[in-house]
């Protein structure tokens, strides 16, 4: 995508480019009139859901949302609505496609043309003007996966209502060009929690708080850290369904940010930037985010801040940028749920990279303060969507143009940018410590539509040699780069707020190599790429199993805050359901209640802050605890609630980190290697070919009472543990211990210093959770 062709192109009014548009709607044989009878029949989202979308304090239930994309499936033939599946929580997951009526019942001939521009291997010869002629720009819309941004419930209506009608040159524009697949929500079972609970609020004085449990039965906000992964059935419609099948150009996630910063923010991103990500992309991006800002502040939007608070770094939360579809996040400012704020100019504060009370290149207008509500919001994600949708659109063939030039990129010299050398293979062998992580490794690249291969002769990597039917995944294939993202260790960069400053916090993590996150041994192959033989074909999702699968042998509770659960126990608990665990979730209520030892044989701690922990579960809760210990059960606590158990039971460990700065050190969420205490009953399932903990701002222990704990796995004592990530103040973890099991009473504690359940990740710690409960990994 080259900048001018969004860019110079723009100060030609939006009125000529209308008349432009309209006569070639005339001439395309669509009559104006005859669209506007049309769009007389389709229904206004305030006929089916009973309000206008943006009138304060009102929310849908998604029975509405569905019931009015039901009905415009009905009245417009420029809308299909298809149901993807259940949710979690069994609502029905539904995307609603938008075209011309002759595109809609043509849908599986312009999927070819996609598919075909996305893959060359694909294309006769000669073949690529025509398939560029012929196809359509494909873009993907998702709303509302983070259910506290109820903007997102709303939007899509007023969307949808305007591509249904058409009645407009910009929307008959966006629809003879365009392919628009809209998810309402991402997490349909979200605006029922979270609409319910703010009905049933109103009023109160709790209106305009979120509700006590996780907007998503297991994941809360992190649903958006699931893509590259695949864990929840919700990522996986999005992906099987639409991301798969088409491979959008341009993907537009709706998402709300905090009150008192900016009113949007739309890309470019921040660095740093993924360094496998296609610069088309990156790009794409920027040139996209800067044509819709360009417009909206035409309109008059104010407060409008780019290249701020949000990074291209990584995949889990940006599927599209390593599968050939620039990401235009969108993150509009919130109010207290649909309930208006008064917010006056002085109070505003500052975003990542913007002060909101100061103009600058990336920040070109400040917002006067003021009221600001649901309908500021549903108007801003709305202007903005909407720019995306007819900016693109003006485009068309030079966005098919760059999509497949990217295809060419894909499969053509290596490397394809940069000036590194990539390697021209990965290798998995076969022989693993753990066949379980294998399949899973396998299976979530084959999701993620990457290629293995098996090798047709022996293969040198690592200096061993491999044989014959290893797994290989050529880099050279349409997401080699996605691949290489997945399978290699990253080296993020050391970013300061300034020079020789504080580091500058990424949005989310810094690491995800799967080969360390699962326990799989992988490596790179440089210089000529293996023989291989076709592509295997996508094995079954694979089904996890320990010894503790479907067996009530031991007793398990997973505590959480009866006033908000933690993601992590939400986390916590998918892993249990996915490997058929039996449990019970107790609260701070259930441990004062004591005599846990007739209840439970383990407790489970998931990460949570300490002073959170112990202002619920108090003294007496404490106590029960300890009791709970010395009569013969086991604690375990993942992360900052170690923190709470050594605090709460008084043990004999200590965190080394404990008042550290920033500058001296820093790991927000990296891999680190350990080195395993091969005598300790805990760690004897523990197989993983290249041991190593997630961390993320996690503690690291020193043992004050030898004779009551010991140390399971400890950094090493000399040399930089971080394998992927960031760290700074790697000498502060040298020779610490990340786990540790104290012996209290008849019982035991078990405290991870690290997170052992990352993210439903962490295949490669699971086994230390199965082994401290007490029957080892199968
Ligand atoms: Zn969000």
């Amino acid at each position: 995508m080259i900048a001018s062709r969004t860019g110079t192109r723009r100060p030609i009014t939006l009125r000529a480019t209308a008349l432009l548009v309209l006569a070639a709607s005339v001439a395309a044989g669509q009559t104006p009139s005859r669209a506007q009878s049309r769009a007389s029949s389709v229904p206004t989202p305030a006929s089916v859901i009973g309000f206008e979308p943006g009138a304060d304090r009102k929310l849908p239930s998604w029975k509405q949302v569905t019931d009015y994309f039901t009905a415009l499936d009905k009245a417009s033939p420029n809308v299909t609505v298809r149901t993807l599946g259940k949710t979690t929580l069994g609502r029905p997951f539904v995307v609603a496609f938008f075209s011309e009526p002759s595109t809609l019942a043509n849908l599986g001939r312009y999927q070819q043309i996609q598919k075909k521009l996305m893959d060359p291997r694909l294309q006769s010869a000669g073949e690529r003007d025509r398939l560029i002629a012929d196809g359509k720009l494909v873009v993907l819309i998702t709303s509302s996966i983070h259910s506290t941004e109820v903007g997102g419930f709303l939007t899509p209506l007023v969307l949808a209502e305007r591509l249904a009608r058409a009645d407009t040159p910009e929307a008959r524009q966006v629809l003879a060009s365009s392919i628009v697949m809209l998810v309402p929500s991402q997490n349909p079972d979200g605006v029922d929690i979270v609409g319910d609970h703010y009905r049933a609020t109103l009023g109160t004085a709790n209106e305009g708080n979120g509700p006590a449990d996780l907007y998503h039965h297991y994941t809360g906000h992190d649903n958006n850290r699931d893509w590259y992964a695949f864990t929840q059935v919700e990522t996986r419609y999005t992906v099987d369904s639409l991301y798969t099948p088409w491979v959008p150009q341009i993907v537009n996630d709706i998402h709300q940010q905090g009150a008192n910063a900016g009113r949007i923010f739309i890309p470019p991103y921040m660095d740093p930037v993924e360094p496998n990500i296609d610069p088309i992309l990156t790009a794409g991006t920027n040139s996209l985010g800067s044509a819709m800002s360009w417009r909206m502040i035409s309109e008059g939007f104010t407060g409008v801040a780019t290249n701020a608070s949000y990074d291209q770094w990584s995949p889990a939360r940006q599927y599209s940028l390593n599968h050939r579809g620039v990401r235009i996040l969108t993150e509009t400012a919130s109010a207290r749920l649909a309930s208006p704020i008064d917010l006056p100019f002085d109070r505003l504060g500052t975003g990542r990279g913007y002060d909101a009370r100061v103009t600058a290149w990336n920040f070109p207008v400040v917002w006067p303060g003021g009221k600001w509500g649901i309908g500021d919001i549903v108007k801003y994600q709305t202007a903005a969507s909407w720019a995306m949708l007819v900016e693109a659109s003006r485009d068309r063939q030079g966005w098919l143009e760059s999509y497949a030039e990217m295809g060419d990129r894909a499969l053509g010299p290596n490397p394809p940018w940069g000036r590194d050398a990539w390697p021209s293979a990965f290798l998995i062998p076969k022989a693993q410590a753990d066949t379980q992580a294998l399949n899973r490794l396998v299976w979530t690249l084959q999701h993620g539509q990457v290629e293995i291969r098996e090798s047709t002769a022996p293969v040198t990597a690592n200096g061993k040699s491999y044989p014959a039917g290893s797994y290989v995944v050529l880099l050279r294939q349409p997401f080699g780069a996605y691949a290489k993202a997945l399978l290699e260790r990253q080296q993020y960069p050391d970013l300061r707020e300034y020079p020789g400053g504080p580091p500058k916090r990424p949005y989310d993590v810094t690491a995800h190599t799967l080969p360390l996150l699962f326990g799989v041994d992988v490596f790179a192959v440089m210089g000529d790429a293996p023989s291989t033989a076709g592509v295997v074909r996508e094995i079954p999702e694979p089904r996890f199993t320990t010894a503790l699968s479907e067996s009530r042998s031991k007793r398990v509770a997973i505590f959480r805050l009866s006033t908000s659960e933690s993601m992590d126990a939400g986390w916590t608990r998918w892993m249990f359901d996915k490997y058929r665990i039996p449990f019970t979730t107790i609260t701070e209520k259930d441990v004062a209640a004591g005599s846990l030892g007739t209840k439970f044989d383990a407790i489970l701690i998931p990460d949570q802050g300490v002073q959170q922990l112990s202002r619920a579960i108090g003294d007496a809760g404490a106590g029960a605890l300890g009791a709970f210990v010395d009569g013969g059960g086991t604690v375990l606590a993942f992360n900052d609630a170690s923190l709470y158990a050594i605090d709460a039971m008084k043990l004999p460990v200590r965190n080394v980190l404990e008042g550290a700065r920033n500058t001296d050190f820093y790991a927000p969420g990296s891999i680190f290697a350990v080195e395993v205490n091969r005598g300790h009953p805990l760690a004897a399932s523990f197989m993983a070919p290249v041991p190593s903990v997630w961390f993320e701002e996690s503690p690291a222990f020193e043992i004050t009472d030898p004779s009551a704990a010991t140390a399971v796995l400890s950094y090493p004592s000399s040399g930089n543990p971080l394998l992927s990530g960031w760290l700074l103040g790697a000498p502060k973890l040298n020779g610490k211990a990340a786990m540790v099991d104290v012996k209290r009473g008849r019982g035991h504690v078990v405290l991870y210093g690290f997170r052992p359940q990352y993210r439903g990740q962490t295949n490669a710690t699971f086994p230390l959770i199965w082994s401290a409960i007490g029957k080892p990994a199968m």
